[in-house]
């Protein structure tokens, strides 16, 4: 299994698969885009196929989340997902994505064994969206709710991050729209993971100020700290029930003692945390030719030296190299 010396079991993997996008959102990567990464340097399908293998077979993972940059980019989304439903045990399957293209591929995702999406959602509002996302692509994300909804990639979420000035006075609409829509609705806090550097942390909207604005409109009842188990959104039941919201509160109320992710880039790289500074090359070690076991024992290694938190607290934090759509969020 995946173990640190914290005594953290991580069972849960993150795999990018492109940290290209089509959006262009403010709090991740700048109008003009990134240098993207070049296609040799990328893992192939076989490639991914094969860490997955590993980590499902012999690692002890159970969740994997198909993330990026954008992965419906990737042109050989589905197949992965069928290669890797095929994997006895079989993982669960899940991914992160701005909704572009959902709409014609909920489906074919569906039928290649997906079992559960989330979607980027930040606003309901078309002119907010671009102004936070600079495209004008709302309806897309909301035709590929719905094609995600009606495909049974059940429970449909939605992550959404509130901007100071810009949507952080949305917080009830959203969740009055999601909970009508039957999406299941969580509030990420900005993290500094952003392309720019430009976050500040005196200037994001906290986990607190999300509550605060809620309760303005809705009575919310916390799950029970019991029920977070390692999940990093703390969930609180809205008006009752049945509907919940979630808020991951990852720089006010870090849930790192009870992580159990484990990380790999679009380019073959073990990350122990999306904080992380340091990355383990597997891609170098599978060209070269190392056996399932090597590639194995190499990711063991990786995650034995993960650091306890975030860092963020620390004076001396340092945003790591990779911004967040190179990582995989
Ligand atoms: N493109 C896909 C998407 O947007 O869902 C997948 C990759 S994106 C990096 C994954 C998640 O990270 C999204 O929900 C996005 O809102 C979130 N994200 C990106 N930059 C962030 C930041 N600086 N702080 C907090 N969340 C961020
Ligand atoms: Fe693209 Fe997702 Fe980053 Fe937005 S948050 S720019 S959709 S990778």
């Amino acid at each position: 299994m995946l173990l640190d010396t914290y005594g953290r079991i991580a069972t849960d993997l993150r795999v990018s698969l492109t940290d290209r996008c089509n959006l262009r959102c403010t709090y991740c990567m700048p109008e003009e885009g990134l240098s993207w990464l070049a296609k040799p340097e990328l893992l192939t399908d076989d490639e991914v196929v094969r860490l997955v293998r590993v980590a499902v077979t012999r690692l002890g993972v159970t969740e994997v989340r198909f993330t990026g940059g954008e992965p419906l980019l990737r042109p050989g989304l589905a197949g992965i997902v069928e290669r890797c439903a095929a994997l006895a045990p079989r993982p669960r399957l899940s991914l992160t994505t701005n909704g572009i293209g959902l709409e014609r591929l909920a489906a074919p995702l569906r039928a290649a064994g997906l079992d559960r999406v989330n979607v980027s959602l930040d606003t309901v509002d078309p002119e907010t969206f671009h102004r936070i996302t600079r495209r004008r692509r709302h309806g897309d994300v909301l035709r590929g709710l719905a094609a995600a909804r009606a495909a049974g990639l059940t429970p449909v979420k939605i992550n959404a991050v509130l901007l100071p000035g810009v949507n952080e006075e949305e917080a009830p609409e959203l969740l009055a729209w999601a909970m009508a829509q039957g999406y299941e609705l969580r509030f990420i806090e900005q993290m500094p993971l952003d392309a720019q550097h430009g976050w500040q942390r005196e200037r994001m909207v906290t986990a607190g100020d999300i509550l605060r604005s809620l309760r303005t409109r809705f009575t919310l009842t916390p799950e029970g700290e019991s029920d977070r188990g390692s999940a990093p959104a703390e969930r609180w039941i809205v008006d009752g029930g049945p509907h919940r919201v979630g808020v991951i509160a990852s720089v006010t109320r870090p849930f790192c003692r009870a992580c159990d992710r484990t990380r790999l880039t679009a380019d073959g790289q073990v990350r122990s945390c999306l904080f992380a500074r340091e990355e383990s090359d597997l891609r170098e070690a599978l060209r070269g030719g190392a056996d399932d076991a090597e590639l194995a024992e190499l990711w063991r290694a990786a995650m034995w030296g993960k650091k306890p938190g975030s860092g963020l607290d620390d004076p001396s934090f340092v945003q790591p190299q990779r911004p967040m759509s190179a990582i995989g969020g």
